[in-house]
């Protein structure tokens, strides 16, 4: 009975300061380039990802949290955002005019997946959006952000890997000379990919499988097919980002799946786990808006799992504790009226104050202490309150020494 829903965990400790420390970092960089919050409903109307994900992803087919609600409507908790703040701009109107639109969100998504280390069923994303401007400078700026997101947290081992995936129309002479050289191997490559050949060519290059990998050796790249425009802006966008000096890698391979998908791919690697591993993924998205029936719209983003990212966060730093107020510990009735008062003019004035009360007396309050890792006691018992000052005991030294009242938020914050 007490136990939480398989696959959704309980925040708190050390863990939620890292996911706290991530948000704080993420709100603090994304506001300095202009991106405003956005916070979507948990639930949406099923369609609204059954027609952005698509019907034959993993996510929709098999993954979704989807159930009628009581007026039978069939609803989803969300299992991605892109969808639902393309929704929410179109609902809102706010591509309306040629205006752009810059936002990010930080939340919680749903996804019913196979049980496996760092999946949660419940996990949390970040994810950043710009709509309505089609260009390089748009990406570059974004990338950017991101950049100065990942590094400032601290995160060093950080590779930018590009591609571009063209347009609707430049595609399909891809999916032609793709086509051709996967006929030539078909039995090199594994059941799913001859499915998704016929369906998205673009998935075989996706392919997890060894085998499949081995077998693209020497593939068509998409971007030798790109129609001019689409070559233009990958080349820009490579001038912009060395201009910057964000080094980056082109990656033939990197795919996104669906037709909405336009131009740029990217993937950000991180080695600061030991083995490279994809961090994150985005790209340029200009079909979506127009898709999910709001006005023709260019829109590029991405999106970041937190769990993952607070987990690597945890094993760079080490171990570590949760950062303590001072504890303040009256001794006696008329010391533990005292204390609500003085520690209510110190948090006025900024300071971090935890109130024993308890009750307790000063052994065990002490004991509780050490054992919940506070570092600095504030003991104030008759004979402080006589001379106003608190017995402020360093607990990790032993050492301790006598500070007048009005002292204590200047003395605290050293
Ligand atoms: P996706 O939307 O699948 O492209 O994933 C975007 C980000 O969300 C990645 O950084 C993943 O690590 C993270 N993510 C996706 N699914 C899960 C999950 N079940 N548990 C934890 N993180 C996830």
């Amino acid at each position: 009975m007490a136990q939480s829903v398989k696959g959704m965990r309980d925040l708190f400790g050390p863990v939620m300061g890292d996911f706290q420390h991530i948000e704080d970092t993420a709100r603090r960089v994304f506001a300095q380039h202009g991106y405003g919050e956005i916070r979507t409903p948990i639930l949406e109307y099923t369609e609204v990802f059954k027609r952005s994900v698509g019907d034959s992803s993993d996510i929709v087919n098999k993954e979704m949290y989807e159930f009628k609600d009581r007026g039978d409507r069939s609803v989803v908790m969300r299992p991605e955002n892109t969808a639902a703040v393309v929704r929410a701009m179109i609902e809102h109107k706010l591509l309306q005019t040629s205006d752009p639109q810059l936002l990010y969100y930080i939340g919680p998504m749903f996804r019913y997946e196979r049980m496996q280390a760092g999946r949660y069923r419940q996990f949390w994303q970040i994810g950043a959006e710009v709509f309505g401007s089609a260009t390089p400078e748009c990406e570059a700026e974004n990338l950017v952000m991101l950049f100065d997101f990942l590094q400032g947290l601290g995160l060093k081992q950080l590779k930018l890997t590009l591609n571009s995936v063209g347009t609707p129309e430049s595609r399909p002479a891809f999916y032609a000379a793709f086509r051709a050289f996967f006929d030539a191997r078909e039995a090199q490559f594994c059941g799913d990919c001859h499915r998704r050949v016929a369906e998205n060519p673009m998935r075989v290059l996706d392919c997890k499988n060894e085998g499949c990998q081995t077998a693209l050796q020497g593939h068509p790249l998409i971007t030798d097919f790109l129609d001019d425009a689409s070559r233009a802006h990958h080349e820009r966008l490579k001038v912009l980002l060395t201009n910057l000096g964000l080094p980056f890698e082109e990656n033939p391979r990197l795919v996104r799946g669906l037709d909405y998908y336009t131009r740029t791919a990217f993937e950000v690697l991180s080695s600061d786990l030991g083995a490279q591993s994809a961090l994150l993924g985005g790209g340029r998205y200009d079909g979506l808006v127009k898709h999910l029936g709001g006005p023709d719209t260019p829109a590029f983003g991405w999106a970041i799992g937190l769990d993952r990212l607070a987990m690597i966060l945890a094993a760079v730093r080490g171990e570590q504790s949760v950062p303590r107020p001072a504890l303040l510990i009256p001794m006696g009735e008329k010391a533990a009226a005292e204390a609500l008062r003085l520690a209510r003019g110190w948090w006025a004035q900024g300071a971090a104050v935890q109130v024993e009360t308890r009750g307790a007396n000063l052994k065990k309050a002490l004991q509780t202490a050490n054992r919940q890792g506070f570092t600095r006691a504030l003991i104030l018992g008759d004979g402080e309150l006589e001379q106003g000052v608190v017995a402020a005991k360093d607990l990790a030294a032993g050492t301790q020494e006598s500070w007048a009242f009005a002292e204590v938020p200047a003395r605290l914050k050293d």
